[in-house]
């Protein structure tokens, strides 16, 4: 067995012993549960078991893993739907730890991803704005960042930030040129969440429950922070977006892919111990056929995963890869959990199994990391576009 496929069946081992129970107990509701109470316990937990931070560099305490080599792993981990908390690997975490290894300099990482990455921190990614601001359209940003002096003042409504009650920092996205609507003048800054002005205003409420610091709306009311909080270089905050968003999406799919794939087992294993009409369920043929399509379904996902993860191992941007992987799977692994309901019947619905709270928690993928229909458009344009180049 490969180092590799080792990590994974200890990530698994360890996600079934220490992890799932309280998901069971609590019913997937983070909260309930003990939020950061619990996230430190189950942390600790993951680091004496030996898998604790797959995704972050050795330097900071993590196993250094790449994206193809990431996916087994992170996969054992979404099988419950606390298991990437335990492993320092959810969002909005992970994907902040990977864009500020990108793109921090030497003293914000010193002060931000270090902490991070050790679990003894949370952060938030704080792009999306009600309206008229920046929701599918990222180029409507309204929140604005102006000079004063040597420092920026933060001025901006935003909602659905993911993990901001509790979180010790905020990535902000905000606008340092141009008008809503122009597709560059974005900047990112580093704002501590106790820097006078960052307001909670309060934790949207949402179908799903498992994701600790809920989805915050926040105002920041002219926060003050130094030259320094800047990350990266100023007017560059889309570009680095999408430094983060391509692997972020691909791990939403590992992490959801694996929530799935326990949802599909657990029916499996309901219809073949379940006698009806004189024969076992798993032998009827309609079960039957939703059973293979979930099972094709799982590996057409991980599949196209995999493809987007190699071509961001090898430096490419992978802006279609990752936009097909993503749409394909957020829509599969919604009808995979929906036929694993439907095959468990009135349990499939119920807080005795697994199946209903996973069903909760993955309807908003196909929303959140860009909607489907954002992604088939701009698929569909490069598509038109390399037809238009070829004819040139
Ligand atoms: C659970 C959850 C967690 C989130 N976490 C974060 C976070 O941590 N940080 C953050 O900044 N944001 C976060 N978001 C916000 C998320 O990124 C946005 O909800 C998403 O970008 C869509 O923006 P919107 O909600 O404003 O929808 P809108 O912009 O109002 O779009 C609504 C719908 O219009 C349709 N649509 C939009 N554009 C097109 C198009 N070009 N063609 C066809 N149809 C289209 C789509 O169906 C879309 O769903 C989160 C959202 C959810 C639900």
């Amino acid at each position: 067995m490969s180092d590799l496929a080792a990590l994974a069946d200890k990530t698994r081992a360890f996600i079934e012993r220490e992890v799932q129970p309280v998901d069971d107990e609590f019913d997937g509701d983070v909260e309930a549960a003990g939020g950061d109470t619990l996230r430190v316990r189950l942390q600790e937990a993951a680091r004496e078991a030996g898998v604790f931070a797959p995704h972050a560099a050795v330097a900071y305490g993590g196993l250094g893993l790449g994206m193809e080599a990431r996916a087994a792993v992170f996969e054992a981990a979404g099988r419950s739907l606390f298991g990437p908390m335990a492993l320092n690997i959810n969002a909005p975490d992970e994907g902040n730890v990977h864009l500020l290894e990108h793109v921090a300099t030497a003293e914000q990482r010193e002060r931000f991803l270090a902490p991070l990455a050790r679990g003894e921190v949370r952060s938030a990614f704080s792009m999306t704005e009600p309206a008229p601001g920046a929701g599918a359209d990222p180029s409507a940003l309204a929140s604005t960042a102006v000079r004063d002096g040597d420092a920026w003042r933060i001025n901006g409504h935003k909602w659905f930030i993911t993990g901001a009650d509790g979180a010790s920092f905020h990535i902000v996205m905000a606008r340092t040129s141009g008008e809503p609507g122009s597709p560059g003048g974005a900047t990112m800054f580093l704002v501590p969440a106790d820097a006078p002005g960052v307001e909670l205003v309060r934790h949207v409420g949402t179908q799903d429950r498992s994701m600790i610091g809920g989805h915050c709306e926040i105002r920041y009311v002219d926060v003050v922070v130094p030259g320094d909080a800047v990350l990266g270089e100023v007017d560059e905050g889309f570009r680095y977006a999408q430094v983060r968003l391509g692997p972020a999406r691909m791990t939403h799919v590992m992490r959801w892919l694996g929530a799935a794939v326990h949802a599909h087992e657990t029916a499996v294993r309901h219809v073949a111990g379940r006698r009806a009409f004189g024969t076992r369920l798993a032998e009827l043929g309609m079960v039957q056929q939703m059973i293979a399509d979930n099972e094709i379904e799982i590996a057409a996902t991980r599949a196209l995963l995999l493809e987007a993860c190699r071509e961001l191992d090898g430096g490419g941007r992978a802006a279609r890869t990752t936009s097909i992987a993503k749409t394909f799977a957020a829509e599969a692994l919604h009808r995979i959990v929906d036929r694993s309901v439907q095959l468990c019947g009135g349990l499939g619905v119920s807080s005795d199994l697994p199946v209903a709270r996973i069903a909760r928690e993955v309807r908003p993928f196909r929303i959140y990391d860009g909607p489907s229909e954002v992604h088939r458009w701009s698929i569909a344009r490069r598509a038109v576009a390399r037809i238009d180049g070829a004819a040139r």
